[in-house]
């Protein structure tokens, strides 16, 4: 961290700010010029998160120099994350694509969407047993019974499943039933659902928050980490704009700047993204060619009777069709799927 002065600052100030630092374990390093002094902190400047430095006397300016977080960042860990999910490897150099409806439905629907998705090459089942919807009178999702059926959907296919968390009191149900913990992007700052997660080993999908910026994604990953949890993958799925003819604006540009940030795989869910389903294949195959891991894609058998997004759910026929042309882009880009 570089503490710049202004003009006027006098010795005191100065000595008052070194002898904060010097309480908190970090040195300093003072630099006189002409017209300012500056202040090197040496030391683990983590520490001074969350210390109002810029208000000290005299100060000027602060500039942090390290990133806030630790953990999830490349510099402690240079090599990928590769995360295995019952036996499926996610951050390596297969793209995984996880497949399979919005919202966990009826037992034969699940199960047949399972089989089809499974067929066309999808590696991982998505369907959501707790439903986080905007309206108190929508579907809210099958709770524990939906996580039962994707049991069964995973029996009969061999798919691991993901599935989202609403509530820290389900986390039982989830460590037996599901094989990926998905945090939505309504909870990527719920904080303390975050440390509950990240208290086991099971693997988390970690959605970026509506309008979450990059710093407050991987601070998010970090919480996770941190409580001890290594497996956790990030999931862009579009963040809200101006723009209204869509659901979501897709960032595209995370994919290379979180993998330039971070070790962890990296995944995108055009589906949420965009909202309808003639956007999302365009938008799954733009992601692969930025260098996404895997992608998240909503699939219904019969989408005008979903009970959850039907309007961005793919039919099975269109998916297989999709994953046909993603192994294209997928080779163009040296990856395999
Ligand atoms: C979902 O994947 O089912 C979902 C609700 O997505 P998001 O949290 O990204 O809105
Ligand atoms: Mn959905």
């Amino acid at each position: 961290m570089i503490i710049v002065f202004k003009p006027e600052a006098s010795e005191q100030d100065i000595e008052h700010l070194v002898d904060r630092l010097r309480s908190l374990g970090l040195r300093s390093q003072i630099s006189r010029g002409e017209e300012r002094i500056v202040v090197g902190v040496i030391g683990d400047e983590r520490v001074l998160q969350g210390q109002p430095l810029s208000v000290f006397p005299g100060v000027e300016s602060v500039t942090p120099i390290l990133a806030p977080w630790k953990m999830v960042s490349r510099e402690f860990q240079k090599q990928d994350s590769v995360i295995d999910i019952g036996g499926v490897q996610v951050g390596g150099n297969r793209v995984v694509v996880m497949a399979g409806p919005c919202a966990v439905e009826k037992l034969e629907i699940t199960v047949g969407i399972a089989q089809s998705v499974a067929r066309s090459g999808a590696r991982i089942l998505r369907g959501g047993a707790y439903k986080p919807r905007t309206s108190p009178y929508s579907f809210q999702g099958l709770g524990q019974e939906g996580l039962e059926f994707l049991t069964a959907a995973r029996k009969e296919t061999g798919l691991p499943v993901v599935s989202e968390i609403l509530d820290a009191r389900d986390l039982g149900y989830f460590l037996e039933h599901a094989d990926v913990i998905q945090i939505g992007a309504r909870n990527m700052q719920n904080f303390e659902l975050l440390k509950e997660v990240g208290s086991y080993d099971k693997p988390v999908l970690l959605k970026r928050g509506l309008s979450a910026t990059i710093k407050e994604f991987l601070l998010s990953a970090e919480y996770i980490m941190s409580r001890g949890n290594q497996n956790v993958m990030l999931c862009e799925r579009g963040i809200r704009t101006f723009e209204s003819h869509y659901r979501n604006t897709l960032d595209l540009t995370a994919i290379p700047a979180l993998q330039e940030l971070t070790h962890l795989p990296v995944i995108v869910d055009p589906s949420h993204a965009t909202g309808k389903w003639n956007l999302v294949a365009p938008m799954a195959k733009a992601a692969v060619a930025a260098g996404a891991d895997g992608l998240l894609i909503e699939v219904h058998s019969d989408p005008e009777c979903a009970l959850c997004d039907g309007e961005e759910s793919l039919k099975p026929s269109r998916f297989h069709d999709l994953m046909l042309d993603l192994q294209k882009v997928a080779r163009a880009v040296g990856r395999d799927m």
